[in-house]
Order: C-alpha cells, then sequence, then structure tokens
C-alpha cells in the first residue's frame, strides 16, 4: 500500500498567532503605560488634594497680614499660623515640612517663607524672610497661576517624598501665600506599583491566551492533518479491502463453478473444506467429508502414504490416484496438491485439485488396447507378443520357471487364396484364430498373430511335454474345424505346423534362441509334411 505524502502544513495560524501576540504585546506595552500614568495621576491628584485641602484649612486673613520678614516673629497672627501649620503637620505622620512662602517683596523672582512648621531649633528651620534658595519654578508657578503642583519625588534617609505645592487665597480670592508640604511618597509608589502589576497581570494573561489559542489552534490543525492522513490510509485500506474481497469474491464464483474438485485439507491431511465439485464428482456431501482423512481414498492407501512423504519433501504433488464414490464404484483422479504456509512457514493447509479422469483413463485404455490387438483376428498383435514375451521371460529368469513357445503356420495358405479369393483367406485366418485362442487356456499363456498366416502361443510356467499337449490339441483343434482347401495335397482341408521351443533361463541368455528354435522346428514340421508338431527338444 502507498502511503499518501501528508500535505505540505499549513502555518498561516502560527503567523496570525504571531501577529496578534505582537499587536498584544504593543497595546499591553501601551495599556500598562496607561494604568501607570493613570495610577500616577490619581495619586499626584490625592496628594494634591492633601494639599490643597490643608491650605483651605488655614486662616488666609492672618496670613495677609503677615509682612514676610522677622518682623512677623513674636505677633499674635506668626504664632497663630505656625500653630496651624504645626496642627496641619501633625495630623498624618506622613506629612512634614509645611510651611507657607510668598514672592520675595523686592521683585525678584525669589520665594521667601512666611511661616514654617518646625521648631526654630531645628536645622530645617526656616525664618520668616528667609529666601528660599531651591528650584522655586513651580512655586512661582502656583502662586502667579493659583494651580496647585507637585515637585518631582526625592528620596532622602526617611523615604520617599514628594513636595505638594497648594495655592493660598484670602476671602477675595487673591493670592495670599502658597503652602508647601512635604508628604511621603511610598504608598505613591507602591500604588504605582500594584497599576502596573494589575496591568501586567491583564496583558500576561491575554498574551498568555494567545499563545494558548495559537498553541490550541496548531495542535487542532496538526490533530485535523493527522486525521485526514489516517483517513487517506483509511480509504486506501478500504479500497484495498474492497478489491481483496471483490478477488474472493471472484475466487469464490470459480471455486463454487469449477468442475474440478477442490479440497483444502489441514496439515494431516484431513479434510477442512469441500466444494461442490467435490460432490459432483465423488458423491460424498461435503459436510459428511469435513474432518476425515480425504474419505475417498480410504482404499488407497499406499497413494496417500506416498502424497504424505512426497509433500513433506516437497511442496507440491501431482499424480494419478484410484479414489472411491459414495457409491462404491472406484474411479481415477488426476490430483495435485500444493502446501500452503503460514508467515512463519509452517504447514498451514494443502490445497488438492483433483478432476474424473475415468473417461480419460478408458480412452487410454481402449487405445492401448487397439494398439495392442490384430484388427483382423482381434489376437494380440506382433508389439504386444514381443513385449509379453520379454516380460514373461524376464519372469521366468527371475522365478527359474520353463518358458514354451508355439510357433503356428497355415499350410498352403498361398494356394488357398488364390483358390478362394482374399476374403475368403482373411475369415479363414480369424477361424484359425479363434480356435486357437479358444484352446488356450492355461494361465498367463498369451496367443497373438504373429504375421501374415503365422500365430505365436507364450507359455509361461510350461515345460516340453505340457507344451506339445497344447499344441498336439490346437493342430487337432484346426484339422477338425474342417475349412475346406482344395490346394492341400495333404487332404482337402485347412491344417497347420507348428514349431515348440522351451527354454528356462538363464539356460540361454536370451528369448531370442527360444525363438530361433521355434522357427527351426517349425520349419522342419513343415519339411515333415506339414499338418505337424515338432518340438525342438
Ligand atoms: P507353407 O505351407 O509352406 O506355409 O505354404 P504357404 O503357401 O502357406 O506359404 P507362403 O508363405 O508362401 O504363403 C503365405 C501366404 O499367406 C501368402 C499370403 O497371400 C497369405 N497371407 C498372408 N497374410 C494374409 C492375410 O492377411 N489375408 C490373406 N487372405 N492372406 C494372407
Ligand atoms: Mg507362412
Ligand atoms: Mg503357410
Amino acid at each position: 500500500m502507498t502511503v499518501p505524502a501528508s500535505p505540505r502544513s499549513d502555518a498561516s495560524h502560527l503567523w496570525l498567532g504571531l501577529a496578534m501576540f505582537v499587536l498584544a504585546a504593543l497595546g499591553s506595552w501601551y495599556f500598562v503605560g496607561f494604568v501607570a500614568s493613570t495610577g500616577d495621576r490619581l495619586e499626584r491628584e490625592r496628594v494634591q488634594s492633601l494639599a490643597r485641602t490643608a491650605a483651605a484649612t488655614l486662616e488666609s486673613g492672618r496670613i495677609g497680614m503677615l509682612k514676610g520678614s522677622t518682623a512677623d516673629i513674636g505677633t499674635h497672627d506668626f504664632d497663630a499660623i505656625r500653630d496651624e501649620l504645626r496642627r496641619v503637620r501633625d495630623v498624618n505622620p506622613d506629612f512634614r515640612f509645611v510651611y507657607l512662602m510668598r514672592p520675595a517683596a523686592d521683585g525678584q523672582r525669589k520665594m521667601v517663607f512666611l511661616a514654617d512648621a518646625e521648631a526654630a531649633e531645628s536645622s530645617d528651620y526656616s525664618a520668616p524672610g528667609d529666601i528660599y534658595d531651591g528650584p522655586s519654578l513651580e512655586l512661582w508657578r502656583v502662586f502667579s497661576t493659583g494651580i496647585p503642583e507637585i515637585q518631582p519625588p526625592y528620596r532622602d534617609k526617611w523615604g520617599y517624598w514628594v513636595t505638594s505645592i497648594a495655592p493660598v487665597r484670602n476671602a477675595n480670592g487673591t493670592m495670599v501665600a502658597i503652602l508647601g508640604m512635604d508628604i511621603r511618597a511610598d504608598t505613591w509608589l507602591a500604588t504605582q506599583a500594584r497599576y502596573q502589576a494589575f496591568a501586567w497581570a491583564i496583558c500576561g494573561l491575554i498574551l498568555a491566551l494567545i499563545v494558548l489559542f495559537t498553541l490550541g489552534l496548531h495542535l487542532q490543525k496538526r490533530a485535523g492533518e493527522r486525521l485526514a492522513v489516517v483517513n487517506d490510509q483509511l480509504q486506501e485500506k478500504l479500497a484495498e479491502l474492497e478489491r481483496a474481497q471483490e478477488g474472493l469474491r471472484l475466487a469464490d464464483v470459480v471455486v463454487r463453478h469449477t468442475g474440478e474438485g477442490i479440497l483444502v485439507l489441514d496439515p494431516e491431511l484431513r479434510v477442512v473444506s469441500a466444494n461442490p465439485g467435490f460432490v459432483r464428482i465423488t458423491g460424498h456431501p461435503a459436510d459428511e467429508a469435513i474432518g476425515k482423512v480425504a474419505p475417498l481414498f480410504d482404499d488407497d492407501a499406499d497413494a496417500l502414504q506416498q502424497v504424505r512423504t512426497r509433500l513433506q519433501a516437497g511442496t507440491h504433488w501431482d499424480g494419478t490416484l484410484l479414489a472411491r464414490r459414495a457409491n462404491g464404484d472406484r474411479f481415477p483422479l488426476e490430483a495435485s496438491v500444493d502446501r500452503v504456509h503460514d508467515g512463519d512457514g509452517r504447514v498451514q493447509h494443502y490445497v488438492m485439485v483433483f478432476r474424473d479422469v475415468t473417461v480419460q483413463k478408458q480412452l487410454e485404455d481402449r487405445l492401448r488396447e487397439l494398439s495392442a490387438t490384430d484388427g483382423l483376428t482381434l489376437l494380440a498383435n506382433r508389439r504386444s507378443f514381443d513385449e509379453a514375451l520379454e516380460r514373461e521371460w524376464h519372469l521366468a529368469t527371475r522365478h527359474g520357471e520353463p518358458v514354451s513357445l508355439i510357433m503356428i503356420d497355415i499350410d498352403h495358405f498361398k494356394p488357398y487364396n488364390d483358390l478362394y479369393g482374399h476374403g475368403a483367406g482373411d475369415r479363414c485366418l480369424q477361424q484359425v484364430a479363434t480356435a486357437i485362442a479358444a484352446g488356450v487356456r492355461r494361465e498367463g499363456a498369451l496367443v497373438a498373430r504373429y504375421g501374415g498366416e503365422e500365430f505365436a502361443v507364450i507359455l509361461p510356467r510350461t515345460d516340453t511335454a505340457a507344451a506339445q499337449e497344447v499344441a498336439e490339441s490346437l493342430r487337432r483343434r484346426v484339422e477338425s474345424l474342417g475349412i475346406a482347401h482344395a490346394g492341400n495335397p495333404d487332404g482337402s482341408r485347412v491344417t497347420v505346423s507348428m514349431g515348440i521351443s522351451t527354454r528356462t533361463p538363464p539356460q540361454t541368455a536370451d528369448f531370442e534362441d527360444l525363438m530361433q528354435s521355434a522357427d527351426q522346428a517349425l520349419y522342419r514340421a513343415k519339411e515333415g509334411g506339414r499338418n505337424g508338431v515338432v518340438s525342438s527338444g
């Protein structure tokens, strides 16, 4: 089976996933920045509102009375303001350095302290009228615009701080001072970090979801592709199975409808399955045959053993067996048996295919008979005489028994033909042949037409005396046929002359001598006046 080439993987979903991831990463970057800045803004507003609220609680009327110089020290207004500032500072442990400022009166862009919550002894204390020597840009801007601001955060050994600056107005809304206060910024940073962490968590979640989604899509695609490959393989297998099934169906048609018998045998040659051909040929019902050692060969155990032996050595046997039909008739069959192996080379089955060759055998037998028979007299012909003589000679050689041969020749047969015609001659030959055949009753004897008007009788296990007896009786039989023969000077009927020879091998090496001496004896019988029997002695 050919495995279909796996289709080129489609990676579009991976590119889509990557694009989504990049977009989401960019979005995350923006989102985290946005959330962080939002947190920052809220924290700023919170810090600003603290300073604004504090600024709103101050008595702006009193602040307006302050001159912004050391002359304020000790005045009631100054003390009251300073106490308020201290109250503000102490209300929250996250507050420190609460002070009021105003632009210097001399018109310079400088800010001077109005009041400070710090104790006069503190190194951080700034007296009224002290010029602020730090960066005063934001301070100036707050005073001139009235919009609160925050100076950039800074760190010292007490922590992380921002300076929140809020405007202080009097009842008319006129700016009278700015309130500065340092506020601990650690919570600001922590809040910012929380916001960022929150934003990153959301982004991480989204990015992870995109990765998971892409991965899921990828796995789904891969599974889909694999499924498609498996599906293709299944289709292929299915087609293969269908082809195999069609093949099996055709094979079944053949097995069912063939005229030949087909047996599937197990390794012990017991029938596993038999086709209708088997039933037609043998008459044995298939179900009765199953499980039995080929029932039709019961009578031919030798042949079966031969089949077994041959199959143990090789994979194939063919030949002819004699079998028995269900009705008891014996018949010849031509069979071939083949071995079927399993995957490990063990014998799984034998398959026997056979056909009834009764008709062929009969024809062959008839042909063989015809080829061995003389057409005119229906006796054995010269060829079968030669074969029989050779066969009997070998048998006699093996058993040391005598073989006798009688050569018979019709006397004056030429004149018979001349006198009565060839047709009459043929009929005469037939009568003489029948008489001779009827006169030889010894077991194994063979009467043959040797040629022309000559006959030969092979007498196995027969000595000279017995052969002489047979010959004499035959001579008399022919004579007593009384076939008129006016051309026979020794009596007016058909007669025969005979020469006998008897040999017991290995007295002589071959049967040539037997034939020659029989011939010579016949010659002598002719010489001796015909219608007689001469033995070669
Ligand atoms: P002898 O007594 O010496 O044997 O004399 P014969 O005439 O029988 O001997 P010969 O061999 O001269 O003649 C044999 C004759 O047999 C010759 C032939 O015409 C005849 N003959 C041989 N075969 C046949 C046959 O098939 N049919 C007929 N009608 N005659 C045959
Ligand atoms: Mg002759
Ligand atoms: Mg003759």
